[in-house]
């Protein structure tokens, strides 16, 4: 047994990585870094499963950046559900990477125009991270190639396949190297994501932290009964009650908008995320939340996953959501790196049946 690695000195990273690490005070690795470093600094591909907020990021660009210092043939291609997660980790390969050899991530997602990308595609660069859509796009016309990426990683893959990104996934991987090292994280693993694993990975090293079924239990959870005609009363209670962040989820682009002006005209500063807006709308909305500029931000479940911003207290399901796999990802954008964090669902006589799933699995 390899024996527990309880500094991040342990792992013996390279000098200026390590003093990033100490930056960001990260003074531990965290239970998945922990154990999901070794075999990636290893070769050995991994399939890993933590709860929401507990890392993954670093656990897999702390590998890739070694490996990319180490060694300056290798290269990196990271495959992401939506375009702020991919911006989000262009982000921490930034500042981790920030005493080392300059390696700049070309991020590769849609909605945004094809030709600077194809202009940053021909430097070759060494960290590709990409939505399967655009990806496959470049693949289409030529404009990129992946003959030289030997470390791939999945992120969010139960999300992939939930965004029907399958036939995507399976057109990129005829054109990845079979000589490769890949990784695979998630929150959740349901059977489907364990089918792609074997399509994927070689002998993959499977590594999973906490309940994985459940949400972390820094997360206060609550419901309240109400009517569909009643909703905004209530919840404008309760945010004059709350103090700090506020992440509002609703089911529809349309109930967002909607939601979002409404808010606005009760005097509340709000931005709003959904697929129907532009790149640019996305990327203010997403920015003036995290900034602290707007304290709320109402959201379809584009926002669901992946997105790390440490200062959100609440999390209000205005509407429950779709699937009860997605309750989880949600709750999980509150509570971040051992933070607390709350829950508040809202529940109307109509979605009796799917709160009735949502807290017999997750409450
Ligand atoms: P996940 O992908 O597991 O949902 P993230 O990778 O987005 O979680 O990380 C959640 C938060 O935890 C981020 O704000 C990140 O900066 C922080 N974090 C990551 N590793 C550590 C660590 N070892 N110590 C302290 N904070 C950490
Ligand atoms: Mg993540």
């Amino acid at each position: 047994m390899r024996s527990p690695v309880n500094s991040f000195y342990g792992f013996a990273l390279p000098e200026g990585l390590q003093r990033a690490i100490n930056e960001l005070k990260f003074d531990v690795p965290t239970p998945i870094q922990t154990q999901a470093i070794p075999p990636a600094l290893g070769n050995r591909d991994v399939i890993a499963t933590a709860q929401t907020g507990t890392g993954k990021t670093a656990a897999f660009c702390i590998p890739i950046i070694t490996k990319l210092e180490k060694n300056p043939n290798k290269a990196a291609l990271i495959l992401v559900p939506t375009r702020e997660i991919a911006m989000q980790i262009g982000g921490v390969l930034a500042q981790l990477s920030k005493y080392l050899q300059k390696i700049t991530p070309v991020t590769i997602v849609g909605g945004v125009p094809m030709s600077p990308q194809i202009r940053q595609l021909s430097k070759q660069p060494r960290i590709i991270i990409a939505t399967p859509g655009r990806l496959a796009d470049h693949l289409r016309r030529g404009t990129v190639s992946l003959f030289r990426i030997d470390m791939f990683v999945l992120d969010e893959a139960d999300r992939m396949l939930d965004m029907g990104f399958a036939a995507q996934l399976n057109e990129i991987l005829r054109f990845l190297p079979g000589n490769r090292q890949t990784l695979f994280y998630s929150a959740t693993m349901p059977p489907n994501i364990q089918k792609l694993a074997a399509r994927f990975l070689k002998t993959p090293v499977e590594v999973t932290v906490g309940p994985v079924s459940k949400p972390i239990e820094e997360i206060r959870q609550s419901a309240i009964q109400t009517t569909q005609a009643k909703k905004n009363t209530v919840l404008m209670d309760e945010l004059k009650t709350r103090a700090g962040s506020v992440l509002i989820f609703a089911r529809t682009k349309h109930r967002t908008d909607r939601l979002a002006i409404q808010l606005t005209q009760a005097g509340h500063q709000v931005n709003r995320i959904h697929g129907g807006r532009s790149q640019g709308q996305r990327n203010s909305a997403i920015n003036g939340f995290k900034l602290g500029k707007v304290r709320i931000l109402v959201a379809t479940d584009i926002a669901a996953r992946g997105i790390d911003i440490p200062h959100i207290a609440h999390v209000i399901n205005y509407d429950l959501p779709m699937t009860a796999e997605d309750y989880i990802h949600r709750v999980g954008r509150t509570a971040r790196a051992g933070a607390d964090g709350n829950a508040l669902s809202f529940v109307t006589p109509e979605e009796r049946g799917q709160w009735k799933e949502i807290s017999n699995r997750f409450l």
